[in-house]
């Protein structure tokens, strides 16, 4: 068993983009800057945005978080949104998910312009992505495309099994595993709530992406031999061996499913930083108008 460490790509995709920010600055521009919306108190998604605030500061990004209280008014915050769409001095904004429930979602991220979209989230990056096109890929698929491509994965001709059909992951994994592209080229099925017999898909895949909310769902009685697994699934959970009273698990039980598969990743550790790390990759390559020459 192979243990696919995105702690460490991570790492590697830091080194790079921060080569990058210096050079950029040596040139006399100025840094990439990333701005994130937090809305509430949901301590998730703070140590979230936390996270996506350190991991710029380490690379030399700017970066700004505008936080609201929970019962900040979509108008308000479409306002804000328009105003950094006309800013010159921010290249990607993101809003920290989930929002509260007075707050259409849809209506929030698809109000972010597409070149600044650099969760990947808008539907013309979306539909881009369909179809094969330069646009900024949903930051999580993204993450699990890169570590895929660093270990090697042969994925051709593969059966690929993805679980959960979200927006911001299942969805595009899955068209971007049918792509036909070095990581692609797979035969892939979409496994969702409503799917009968699971188990039976499990059991017949070389690949499962897991992406289902559920703790510890993926068994090792529901895969062959071999499999590679990847698991985007993220939970805290209470335990009685850490210090804290709580431990992170992913939608794989990981210590029941490692020994029969030939690459997995570990929670945490495996699909979380990768997802960080697109975001920042998107970021600069807004800030260098890689993607999309708008002024
Ligand atoms: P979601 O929570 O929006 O939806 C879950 C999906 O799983 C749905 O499509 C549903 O149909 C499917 N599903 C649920 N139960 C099922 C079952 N028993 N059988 C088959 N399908 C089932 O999905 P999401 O936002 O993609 O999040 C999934 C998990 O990934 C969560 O734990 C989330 O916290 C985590 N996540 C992690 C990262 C990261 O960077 N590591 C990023 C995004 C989401």
């Amino acid at each position: 068993m192979t243990l696919i460490d995105g702690k460490a790509l991570f790492s590697n995709i830091k080194n790079g983009l921060s080569l990058q920010v210096a050079s950029m600055v040596s040139d006399g521009r100025r840094p990439p800057h990333l701005a994130a919306i937090l809305v509430g108190d949901n301590p998730a998604s703070k140590t979230y945005v936390n996270a996506k605030v350190k991991a710029c500061k380490e690379i030399g990004f700017n970066s700004t978080v505008i936080e609201y209280p929970e019962n900040v008014s979509q108008s308000e915050l479409l306002s804000k949104i328009e105003e950094i769409n006309h800013s010159n001095n921010i290249d990607g904004l993101i809003v920290q998910l989930p929002l509260p429930n007075h707050i259409d979602e849809n209506v929030v991220t698809h109000s972010i312009h597409h070149y600044k979209d650099v969760d990947g989230f808008h539907p013309i990056n979306i539909g881009r992505m369909v179809l094969g096109l330069p646009c900024y890929i949903p930051a999580t698929p993204l993450g699990i495309i890169s570590l895929l491509k660093e270990y090697k994965i042969d994925t051709s001709g593969k059966k690929c099994l993805v679980i959960g059909r979200s927006h911001i992951v299942g969805t595009p994994i899955s068209i971007l595993m049918s792509r036909n592209n070095s990581i692609g080229n797979a035969t892939v099925t979409l496994a969702h709530s409503k799917t009968k017999n699971l188990s039976a898909l499990t059991l017949g895949a070389d690949i499962i992406i897991v992406a289902m909310g559920v703790p510890s769902f993926l068994k090792s009685d529901m895969v062959k031999e071999g499999v590679v697994i990847i698991d985007v699934g993220i939970h805290r959970v209470k335990s009685d061996h850490t210090k804290s009273g709580f431990k992170l698990v992913g939608d794989v039980d990981y210590d029941d499913v490692k020994h029969k598969a030939s690459y997995i990743t570990p929670v945490p550790g495996g699909v979380g930083p990768m997802t960080i790390a697109s975001l920042l990759t998107n970021t600069l390559q807004s800030a260098k108008k890689m993607i999309y020459s708008h002024t």
